[in-house]
């Protein structure tokens, strides 16, 4: 299901609506960077980058006809809107009666599971899923996951660091419950775990 207009692109995938604009002056939801133009996902705004990473979308505009990849199958990816809130939360939860671990990003309004398969190209300690409340391989699979999408997908310091905060907060929270994890909580660790390394 696919409807392109010329001025104002229009992508319909899934749940998902993507309407191109203008950017005036819009900022990118996931990573703040200033858009030239901006990627309305269900009426948030993103650059097409992020587009990419969030939602599987693929906007290409040098091959005429938009093209766009459809990947996102997993239930979990589906978008969730709840209420707005301010700076960044990661939620655990256990769903379905295989009882995954999934952990879910809110920014603002919008709201999305981390990608398994997305860490997993990076490091690789659990295929099986993330986990949390000990200091085994889901965890680290789990801090990495969180740290790399908390970072903005810089990959050079969410590799030095999921280790460490693996030990100092994914270890820590409660084994096989939900969680919450505060964008000042995540901060205060890599604080503690930076400061830890320089003395
Ligand atoms: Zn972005």
């Amino acid at each position: 299901m696919q409807t392109i207009q010329n001025e104002n692109l229009v992508i319909k995938e899934g749940n998902f609506t993507v309407n191109q604009v203008p950017a005036m002056g819009r900022k990118c939801t996931r990573c703040g960077r200033s858009l030239k133009k901006a990627y309305m996902v269900n009426g948030v705004p993103y650059g097409p980058v992020c587009v990419k990473k969030l939602f599987g979308i693929r906007i290409d505009r040098l091959a005429g006809p938009t093209v766009r990849r459809p990947i996102i199958q997993d239930t979990a990816q589906q978008a969730i809107f709840s209420e707005p809130t301010s700076g960044v939360i990661y939620r655990g939860r256990i769903i379905g009666k295989d009882e995954d671990h999934i952990i879910v990003c809110q920014r603002g309004a919008y709201s999305y599971s981390l990608r398994l398969e997305d860490s997993l190209q990076h490091v690789n300690h659990s295929p099986t899923g993330f986990c949390w409340g000990y200091g085994g391989s889901g965890p680290a699979q789990a801090a990495f996951a969180i740290l790399y999408d908390y970072l903005n997908f810089d990959l050079e310091r969410a590799r030095s660091l999921y280790q460490d905060f693996k030990f100092k907060v994914v270890a820590n929270l409660p084994m096989d419950k939900p969680f919450e994890l505060t964008e000042q909580q995540i901060e205060s660790a890599l604080t503690a775990i930076d400061v830890r390394r320089l003395s």
